[in-house]
Order: structure tokens, then C-alpha cells, then sequence
């Protein structure tokens, strides 16, 4: 199964290679969909992590432990096709180019294995195309 998230490290875990370790540990396979650092030195990593459900529990649990703050992602963005103009409007807003630009196809397409639900195309969208569905 596969599960995103996003993660907060705090200031003193940002250099710890971490998820690999977690990675090794639980036979996960990893996805970064975006890695950004606040202000306030936070390090935020988007992740999917894909593995057997014991074992994202369990390295949750440890995340947790050593004060990584775990956030789930629930909530799934759709694409209704048949109302897409393909504007492009949406393209450059989404952080982690879940939404691009097909040549051979001249249309805008949606791969949801990348998106994060951030809602950012959602709000651009003049059609309402883009839909949360959870
Ligand atoms: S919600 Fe839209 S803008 Fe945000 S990641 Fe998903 S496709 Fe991109
Ligand atoms: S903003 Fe909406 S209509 Fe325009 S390309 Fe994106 S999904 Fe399609």
C-alpha cells in the first residue's frame, strides 16, 4: 500500500539521514514530491512511502519517537477530464508538476501519484476541472 505524508523535522534532525535508514529498515520504496525548509529552519519533506502496512505503522511509530511531527495526506485531487480547457493556468502553481503539459497530445494532463493536495489548482482552475474528493 502506499501512504503520503508530510513530515516536520524539527532544526537539530534535518542533516540525519533519516528516511533512508527507515527506508533500509522497513523495505519501503520512497517518493519525495517536495522538500522545503521554513524560516524558522523546519525542515518539511512530502513524501509517498510505499511498503506492507505493518511496516509504514511501525515506521510512523519511529518518526514519531525520535519528534519528527507526521502529517497524513487524506485528501485526493481529481481531474474531470471533459471539463479540463486546457488553459494551462494550473501548470506553474502546482509545487510538485503533478499538472503538465503534454506535446504529442497538445493537452494538459494529471498524474495523481504526484500531487499532494495542496488545493492550489483547485482555487486557479476557471472551470473547476481540479476537485477534492475525500
Ligand atoms: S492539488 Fe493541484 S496544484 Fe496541488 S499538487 Fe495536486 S495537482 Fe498540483
Ligand atoms: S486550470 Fe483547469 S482548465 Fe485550465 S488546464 Fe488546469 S485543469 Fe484544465
Amino acid at each position: 500500500m502506499e501512504r503520503k505524508f508530510v513530515l516536520h523535522f524539527p532544526p537539530t534532525l534535518i542533516d540525519k539521514p533519516i528516511i533512508s535508514e527507515l527506508v533500509r529498515k522497513y523495505d519501503l520504496q520512497f517518493n519525495i514530491l517536495k522538500a522545503y525548509i521554513t524560516p524558522e529552519e523546519e525542515g518539511n519533506l512530502v513524501l509517498a512511502l510505499k511498503g506492507e502496512e505493518k511496516n509504514l505503522d511501525k515506521a510512523v511509530n519511529e518518526l514519531e519517537k525520535i519528534g519528527v511531527k507526521v502529517q497524513f495526506l487524506k485528501a485526493e485531487v481529481k481531474m474531470i477530464e471533459e471539463k479540463c480547457i486546457h488553459c494551462t493556468v494550473c501548470i506553474p502553481l502546482c509545487p510538485t508538476s503533478a499538472i503538465y503539459y503534454e506535446k504529442e497530445s497538445l493537452s494538459v494532463k494529471f498524474d495523481p501519484e504526484k500531487c499532494i493536495a495542496c488545493g492550489m489548482c483547485i482555487k486557479a482552475c476557471p472551470t473547476k476541472a481540479m476537485v477534492l474528493t475525500i
